[in-house]
């Protein structure tokens, strides 16, 4: 389907929202200038466009299937995963020691963005390879890292990540995988993992796993647990591919859309893995590439939501109903509602993932503290957020096709479908709100009031020339600041039930922060007129939602199972 990248709002966010700036002036990320990132957003839109959009609709209508062992891919899958590849888009931020391009986070997120949109089931391939990527270069030995890290960043490999068991879904650490040492540096992996995504394809000639297991000696829980690579076939010492390792794809789920995505059952029969990181750290290792993941993934939830947009705009714009000025639906002033807020909430969602990728490159270029906790308090947000407002855009573009839209030729369904797996894989969304309120405001909530002076002292500032977007941009950021005061003071289960409205109240009032920062700096312009929708009409939800995060759990649960059975 047709998908136009969005290379200048990128460029606009870079230069006046997020402060990229800040990036390129390390000497870590010298190289990002804005000529780079202009010609590296530029070529990878051009790919997206022309070669993976194209693929979305084939993949639905050509699901991937298993035949006599086989993992097999739609048509066409192969040459887009090639182009990626060999553009070198799966490994923008990797070490160039090892074949990277060594940019940015920030540049990566924009990448997946756009390759999200294009075409959300074949970006999952290099999302979950470049996770792996990041995971070897923290934790696994030198040795490992020669053989993998190239094939995997050049895409001649790829490679999955396997936590889920049959009953270890959100409590990763009661799974039961075995790992037994083989006496030889290498250990027996034995078990049966559920939902992998890309578990194996036709077009690579070697699926590399990352595989949590437990060792014989192991304690319960995820302190127990250890992590092993394990690939389809056995490397020699020249990085060719060797024998099949004793692994296999037992079966691919049927699903409600990314269709085109295999989602394998895997099985391990003593099959030979190499310990990545420390025996029982494994958590530590996995972790790296979870939150790498869960910034892909939000922003997964964003690249459609900016995918459904503008499909549901080019829709309106040719739709005929009623009499209007123009004779098309988008004079109504509910289908203008319904397009302004996709369009405001995808700005807000796509500010916040570039926000915390700015700051995983200040912990890296600098490596400070405060860059690493603005970092980690931000990552849940734009997983929950970025996802969240992705379901939330397909659907409203749904409504805008109007019967058209649950008719699938149109097209506008299939976002819906494919995208409602974001808020559930990654860690749900509701886990996701749990990390928020529990581990991220463990150090009393000093991040979340670091950028909340920050915040305040913006709309402050912003008060002389724009006094009707930033008082209720700074009254907003109070209320949050109060809230969290609140979370801060109680008991696990008190926040636990307000997590959800939390994140989501909180994702309410830093878009807020950026829409007044886009206004400023397009005075006149569309960006300040976007603003004025975002503050005016969606910002005021964050009153409701932080007003229920406070509620606590008693009134929860003093509704009995019975009343609910009632
Ligand atoms: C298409 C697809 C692809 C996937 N890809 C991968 C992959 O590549 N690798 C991989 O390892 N896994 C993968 N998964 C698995 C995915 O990560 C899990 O489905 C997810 O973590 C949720 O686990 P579960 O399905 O067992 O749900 P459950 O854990 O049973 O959760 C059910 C509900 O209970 C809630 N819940 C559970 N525990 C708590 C708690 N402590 N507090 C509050 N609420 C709770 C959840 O939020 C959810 O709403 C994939 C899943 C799908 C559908």
């Amino acid at each position: 389907m047709p998908y136009r990248a969005p290379v200048s709002e990128f460029q606009f966010i870079f230069d006046h929202v997020v402060g990229f700036d800040q990036v390129a002036q390390t000497d870590r990320f010298a190289e990002a200038t804005h000529e780079t990132v202009d010609a590296v957003l530029t070529e990878a839109g051009k790919m997206c466009e022309e070669v993976l959009a194209p693929l979305q609709r084939v993949g639905d209508l050509n699901p991937a299937y298993l035949e006599n062992g086989v993992v097999r891919t739609p048509p066409g899958f192969d040459d887009g995963f090639r182009a990626i590849a060999d553009g070198g888009w799966i490994a923008i931020a990797a070490d160039p020691e090892h074949g990277g391009m060594g940019l940015p986070m920030a540049m990566t997120t924009a990448v997946n963005e756009m390759m999200s949109g294009a075409c959300l089931s074949i970006q999952l391939a290099p999302l979950m390879t470049q996770g792996q990527i990041e995971a070897l270069e923290h934790h696994a030995s030198d040795d490992l890292k020669a053989l993998y890290l190239p094939k995997l960043i050049s895409g001649e490999w790829v490679g999955t990540m396997n936590l889920t068991e049959p009953h270890a879904g959100s409590d990763v650490g009661s799974l039961s995988t075995k790992a037994e040492p083989n006496g030889d540096g290498t250990y027996a992996i034995t078990g049966q993992k559920i939902y992998i995504s890309w578990g194996d394809n036709d077009f690579t000639e070697n699926t590399c796993h990352l595989v949590l297991a437990r060792l014989p000696d192991a304690g319960p829980g995820t302190k127990g647990i250890s992590l092993f690579l394990v690939p389809k076939r056995l490397p020699n010492a020249d990085g060719s591919v060797g024998v099949a390792n004793t692994l296999k794809v037992v079966s691919l789920e049927h699903k409600m859309g990314l269709h085109a995505s295999p989602t394998a059952v895997m099985q391990y029969d003593g099959a030979t893995g190499w310990l990545v990181g420390e025996e029982h750290d494994g958590m530590r290792a996995m972790f790296t590439m979870m939150n790498n993941a869960r910034l892909g993934v939000g922003v997964q939830g964003i690249g459609v939501a900016d995918a459904a947009y503008q499909h549901a705009l080019a829709y309106a714009e040719g739709r005929k109903q009623g009499r209007t000025e123009n004779n098309t639906i988008t004079d109504h002033a509910d289908v203008r509602r319904m397009l302004a807020t996709m369009k405001a909430d995808t700005f807000a969602a796509r500010a916040i993932a570039l926000a915390n990728a700015v700051a995983i490159d200040m912990e890296t270029a600098t490596d400070h503290p405060d860059w690493a906790a603005r970092a980690a308090l931000l990552t849940p947000i734009t997983k929950a957020f970025g996802t969240d407002t992705g379901i939330a855009g397909a659907s409203t573009g749904v409504q805008v096709h109007g019967g058209m839209g649950f008719v699938e030729e149109t097209g506008a369904a299939l976002f819906l479908r494919d995208v409602r797996v974001t808020a559930i894989y990654e860690g749900t969304n509701g886990i996701q709100s749990m990390h928020l309120v529990g581990r991220k405001l463990m150090d009393g909530g000093e991040a979340a009031y670091r950028l909340l002076d920050e915040m305040e002292a913006h709309a402050e500032a912003a008060r002389a020339s724009h006094p009707d977007l930033a008082d209720p941009v700074w009254q907003a950021c109070e209320t949050l600041r109060e809230t969290t005061e609140w979370m801060v003071a109680q008991g696990a289960q008190d926040r636990f039930a307000g997590s959800v409205p939390y994140l989501h109240g909180f994702a309410r009032v830093l878009g807020g922060h950026f829409h007044l920062k886009a206004a400023l700096a397009d005075r006149a312009g569309p960006h300040e007129r976007l603003a004025a929708v975002y503050i005016n009409r969606l910002l005021p939800e964050h009153m409701g939602l932080l007003a229920h995060a406070r509620q606590g759990a008693d009134d929860l649960f003093a509704v009995t199972l019975d009343d609910l059975a009632a």
